[in-house]
């Protein structure tokens, strides 16, 4: 995709929603790195649902320990994985309060050594919690950015690095957002949903989910097959009628040869 386009992109997911957010609900830098933690393969509302119960018992690193690993498994079990996120959590807090004073650090590094958290986790938490503009390629950012041609990759570090370089400045902070809400109710993986698409024009996918497009597609190509089937019949019977048949002498003839 071209700068310009890809500007006009951007400019008109902004123009519909312009301070898009996390779906993860969270009110403090810890509530939401446990909520990203946990969120791995598993939906924000499921996530949500969870935290709703867990956060109001505990919210600091020190209360999720005072939970211990059985008590902390017992408000996240309904969320897939849970007993190794539990497992990641209680290690992720015992760092927390032994090496940071129980904050969430801002550096990468330091967020990246922490159980549970990889790149992708790191990066949600600098660019929601901290403001900067990271780009948190999940399952939605990379399939938008390759289908659309934002940024094509075949690996999300690669899809991240293209997208860090193509998205004007303006725009980065909020790219990760709109990305993946666009991914997610718009550019879904299955059925995009293209007929309500605000970006439609910017976009280079070549199978754009169009059904009265492909319907009139389909009915060109059946009225040109029944066409040139009536055609080629007319022009049969019509050359057999204007052929003049042959005397019975000259058929005899003929067979003779
Ligand atoms: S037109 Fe379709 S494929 Fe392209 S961005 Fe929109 S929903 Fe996705």
């Amino acid at each position: 995709m071209k700068r310009d386009l890809i500007t006009l992109f951007f400019e008109t997911l902004k123009q519909a929603n312009p301070n898009p957010t996390t779906e993860l609900e969270y009110s403090s830098h810890f509530e939401l790195l446990c909520a990203v933690l946990l969120s791995a393969q598993a939906t924000d509302v499921g996530v949500n649902k969870a935290t709703k119960i867990l956060f109001p018992v505990a919210n600091t690193p020190q209360q999720i320990l005072d939970l211990g690993l059985k008590g902390l498994e017992s408000y996240i079990k309904t969320i897939g994985l849970y007993k190794s996120k539990a497992k990641h959590l209680m290690q992720t807090c015992e760092i927390l309060v032994q090496q940071h004073q129980g904050e969430v650090p801002r550096a990468r590094e330091l967020l990246e050594a922490l159980p549970g958290v990889g790149r992708k986790t790191a990066n949600v938490i600098l660019n929601v919690a901290f403001h900067e503009p990271t780009m948190a390629v999940d399952t939605h950012i990379f399939r938008v950015s390759n289908r659309v041609g934002l940024a094509k990759g075949k690996t999300p570090l690669e899809v991240e690095l293209k997208l860090l370089k193509r998205i004007p400045e303006p725009y980065l902070m909020h790219a990760h957002n709109w990305l993946i809400l666009h991914g997610r109710y718009i550019c879904k993986a299955r059925s995009p949903d293209c007929i309500s698409c605000q970006v439609i024009d910017c976009c280079s996918y070549k199978e754009k989910n169009l059904p009265h497009l492909t319907k009139s597609k389909t009915t060109a190509k059946t009225t040109a097959k029944t066409t040139a089937k009536t055609t080629a019949k007319t022009t049969a019977k019509t050359t057999a009628k204007t052929t003049p048949k042959a005397s019975p002498k000259t058929a005899q003839k003929l067979k003779r040869f």
